[in-house]
């Protein structure tokens, strides 16, 4: 504005200096003088504009409307009149038509803007530039009025005036520019700047009243303008009444959204510990992999939903408790931990990996394909590999393998009990293979398998034992003079309903229930009570030899508390020598728990009866350990004497096995003898006895009487 204001000036300076033309004639002049007041109509809408959300609408109006009445008025009353009887040329009369406009809508922003800051003060700044808008709009008007009169002078007092008011425009620039005031304006304003009392509209009356005391005005306008003053009143402070109850609600969604804000924010925290806490519960502790519970309930889930096809993972690592055993359990848990972290670091999108407790893993696989089969295959390659590499930690590197069973949905089974059951199952059946990289899909006769387990277990529980129990003798020889030196007491059990049933079947499902120890009570009974028949000078089926009878212990036995008191009551009950005794207990079985197995040898033959190892040769025990027991004989097992005909390599082992034997001065006797060929390859690698079908099935004692009596 101020720019146009000065350019015109110059403009008149250069026409009126530069080329001696009466300035006050010149129709460009007059014309670019409307600019400035353009400007600053512009400037006070820009800024209406900017501000124009602090304010409530229909007050505005409102206010907008009094003044704009009482504007026209005024203008209607006292201009009117000059402008009508003006005798100025049509450029004069245009221009200064303009420039009255101009101000008078200036004026109205003015006064519009000055009521509606009615609860804020004004900034200095603001103070400032207001002066200078009235000083120059008041200029303006005294230059029109006296321009329209014919009584204009150049450079007179009205001059002055706008040269202050563009000064005083100067100098509200610096104040902002030193303390900025204009802000952009938030959203959201709660309060209304234009609510509040009425009082600022009583300056506007100022005016008229100059006029109508200065004559310009008549005075019946100053009455209508009163009368249109009080009904501006009457009708604002409805308004305000109006206004404060939209403000009051207002101000209560506002606490409410706030109330809102707090409560989400809350939820949002309870919400977020509470996934914390989901998230312990549904970790393993020691691996950080998910636990039983979490995969329990994503099979939970999947079966709910029934249209995902998957398969079950039971995954069990191979001769965990021998780590635990020897080393301890927590060097166990190490390697729980390592091989945790290679199962979290391989898993993938469509696998949920869990630790079921102890050694053992769970995985659920989420599969596109109906048949899954291969996928199931490749998956495991892909855990034999990543057990592949030895479990290194300080000192030691272990060798780990998993046995892995398999069962899938829908095939396999419908429920989650079955499902884990079944992988359970599949996993036995892997556990059976020779070998590494073993996994068993499951099929429905490892669930017969069950079936039956079950059933023998029932029927076990059920037994007479004298009535359904017996006891089979095999007669073992001496190699040398193909002499009878003993029998071993085998077990046979006659179901009333299901007939025969081995004791390669019932035995391991009585040490599983804790059966063996009444069934193993049983054994050493009968067989005391037949040797002591077939050993005694006065009996009439002696056979009046020292017969040796072997037994078979379960390791179980050893643990109930009475097994030491049974077996010397028994022996002085029948009367029987301790070398008549000889006590068969399995490789394996004798390996698992290495210390006390040394104390009950040692107390077993502090008894003064015989220890033999059976079925040596089928474990991974070292022989060296074997020495540390005191023991009299190793029987070497029957699968080692399977193919010592063919297998050259088969037949090196015994070789060894007999001459460390020898070194150790251990008896040896081979079991399962059935051809004569492997009895004169025996006989030629220095074993001492034989037992098998060569010679004799086992018998009943009967049967035994009447071969040998
Ligand atoms: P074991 O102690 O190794 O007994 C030898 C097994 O091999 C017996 O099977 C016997 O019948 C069989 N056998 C002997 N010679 C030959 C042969 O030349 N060819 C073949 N094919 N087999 C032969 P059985 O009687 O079925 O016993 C199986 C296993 O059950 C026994 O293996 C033993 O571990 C266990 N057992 C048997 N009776 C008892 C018992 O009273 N108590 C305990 N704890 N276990 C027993
Ligand atoms: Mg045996
Ligand atoms: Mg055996």
């Amino acid at each position: 504005m101020a720019l146009f204001w000065g350019i015109a000036d110059l403009v008149w300076m250069i026409l009126y200096n530069f080329y001696g033309l009466d300035p006050e004639s010149s129709n460009f002049l007059l014309y670019l003088y409307i600019l400035p007041n353009l400007f600053l109509v512009l400037s006070g809408i820009f800024y209406f504009k900017r501000n124009l959300k602090k304010w409530h609408r229909f007050q505005l109006v409102l206010d907008g409307l009094i003044t704009f009445v009482i504007l026209s008025i005024m203008l209607s009353f006292s201009v009117y009149e000059f402008l009508v009887h003006s005798n100025l040329d049509v450029h004069d009369y245009v221009a200064n038509l303009s420039y009255l406009i101009l101000d008078l809508i200036a004026i109205e922003i003015l006064v519009v803007l000055l009521m509606s800051a009615r609860v804020s003060s004004l900034s200095a700044t603001m103070i400032v530039t207001i002066t200078g808008y009235t000083l120059y709009v008041l200029a303006d008007l005294a230059y029109v009025y006296k321009a329209l009169t014919n009584t204009y002078v150049p450079n007179s007092f009205i001059d002055s005036a706008y040269v202050l008011s563009i000064v005083i425009f100067g100098f509200s620039a610096y104040f902002e520019w030193v303390h900025p005031t204009l802000r952009v304006n938030p959203d959201l304003v709660e309060n209304p700047e234009n609510v509040g009392g009425n009082r600022r509209l009583l300056y506007l009356l100022e005016f008229p009243l100059i006029l109508s005391l200065s004559g310009i005005m008549k005075w019946h306008a100053l009455l209508l303008i009163v009368f249109f003053m009080g009904a501006y009143y009457y009708v604002s402070n409805h308004s305000q009444t109006a206004i404060k109850t939209e403000i009051q609600l207002m101000t209560e969604r506002l606490i409410n959204e706030k109330l809102e804000e707090i409560v989400n924010a809350r939820t949002k925290a309870l919400q977020e510990s509470y996934r914390k806490l989901e998230k312990i519960a549904m970790t393993d502790m020691l691996s950080d992999l998910y636990n039983r519970r979490y995969l329990i309930g994503k099979l939970d889930a999947l079966l709910l939903k029934r249209d995902t096809y998957f398969s079950f993972y039971y995954l069990d690592l191979d001769h965990f408790k021998v780590i635990n055993d020897i080393h301890g359990h927590e060097m166990g848990d190490e390697v729980l931990k390592v091989i945790s972290t290679r199962l979290y670091n391989w898993r993938k999108e469509n696998l949920t990996i869990a630790r079921l407790g102890g050694d053992e893993f769970g995985i659920i696989h989420l599969q596109a394909v109906e048949d899954g089969k291969a996928s199931c295959a490749s998956i495991c390659k892909e855990i034999f590999e990543l057990l592949s590499d030895k479990v290194v930690i300080g000192d030691y590197a272990f060798d780990v393998s998993v046995s892995i069973g398999i069962s899938r949905y829908p095939y396999d089974a419908m429920d989650r009990e079955s499902l884990i059951k079944h992988a359970d199952l599949a996993m036995y059946q892997a556990k059976k293979i020779n070998g590494d990289d073993r996994f068993v899909l499951y099929n429905h006769h490892h669930g017969a398998a069950v079936e039956r387990r079950n059933q023998v277990e029932l029927y076990l529980k059920q037994a007479d034992f004298d009535r359904d129990f017996s006891l089979h003798y095999q007669p073992q020889f001496k190699i040398a003079d193909q002499s009878l030196i003993g029998v071993e007491a085998l077990i046979r059990w006659h179901q009333p309903e299901i007939g025969m049933v081995s004791p390669a079947e019932f035995i391991p499902i009585s040490e599983e229930t804790g059966m063996i120890i009444r069934i193993g009570k049983w054994v050493i009974d009968k067989a005391f009570e037949q040797i002591a028949i077939w050993n005694s000078d006065d009996s009439e089926r002696s056979i009046n030899q020292a017969l040796r009878m072997s037994i078979n212990l379960s390791p179980l036995q050893f643990d109930s508390v009475d097994f030491f008191p049974y077996i010397q009551e028994r022996m002085a009950f029948h009367n029987v020598k301790p070398e008549w005794i000889d006590f068969e207990i399995t490789e394996n079985s004798a390996m698992n728990s290495g210390t006390i197995m040394e104390e009950i040898f040692t107390a077993l033959s502090g008894l003064g009866v015989g220890i033999s190892v059976d079925d040596f040769g089928t474990g991974y025990s070292s022989l060296s350990y074997i020495k540390r027991f005191d023991l009299d004989e190793l029987k070497i097992a029957k699968e080692l004497i399977d193919h010592i005909v063919e297998n050259q390599e088969e037949r090196l082992i015994i070789k060894a096995i007999i001459l460390m034997a020898q070194g150790m001065g251990l008896a040896t006797i081979a079991e399962g003898v059935e051809t004569e060929d492997q009895l004169v390859i025996l006989k030629e690698l220095g074993c001492d006895a034989i037992q098998g079908y060569l010679y004799s099935r086992p018998i009943t004692a009967g049967e035994f009487e009447s071969k040998y009596l």
